[in-house]
């Protein structure tokens, strides 16, 4: 198929020839342009963020955990060399109306529109991804299973104190009705 190549382009991936207009440039290619069309360059850039976001998660964690102390303290570094501007920043920040209200309802009309494609994404990541998440699990489920554990016995400790004390009164409650029975009656007797 010809065209022209000053008007037009055939996209490396789809092979579809589309206007000059519908691919990205690129400074150092022959023609300024992306091999790919912008269609196919969005779909990779989806498909490459989806593919790639366990690993930048795992690699941001890490990085995260092994700089924490340096991390910390370039953060207070910086918010003491810049106080009057970080407080002029988290000033703006509060007094922006109801933020995060903004964003729940942005959330919300967005996840009512796109409710199947964000389903469809999910069902593809947990199938691609099920190793990861199963094995994320199972290493939350060691982790915290002493804390789990200990929870759980203070749990049932603090329900039987609880529990105990409620027998206790109940106990009490039964001895008094008893007594201002007897007493009742010697009442009456003394009365005849
Ligand atoms: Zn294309």
């Amino acid at each position: 198929m010809t065209h022209n190549a000053d008007t037009h382009k055939q996209c490396s991936k789809c092979k579809e020839v589309k206007e000059r207009g519908e691919f990205a440039t690129r400074k150092d290619s022959k023609d300024g342009l992306r091999g790919g069309c912008m269609v196919c360059l969005s779909k990779w850039r989806k498909k490459h963020y989806w593919e790639t976001r366990e690993l930048r998660l795992a690699e941001s964690n890490r990085h995260h955990k092994e700089n924490k102390d340096k991390i910390n303290e370039s953060r207070r570094n910086y918010r003491l060399q810049n106080l009057e501007k970080v407080r002029a920043e988290e000033r703006v920040a509060s007094a922006r109306p109801n933020n995060r209200a903004r964003m729940k309802e942005y959330n919300k009309r967005y996840r009512a529109e796109n409710g199947d494609e964000i389903r469809a994404h999910q069902r593809e990541y947990c199938i691609k991804n099920r190793v990861i998440i199963s094995a994320k699990a199972s290493k939350y489920y060691l982790d915290n299973k002493v804390m789990m554990r200990i929870k759980g016995r203070q749990r049932y400790a603090n329900n039987m104190v609880l529990n105990q004390e409620k027998a206790r009164i109940y106990r009490i409650e039964e001895r008094k009705t008893q007594l201002t029975l007897v007493l009742l009656n010697e009442i009456r007797k003394v009365a005849k």
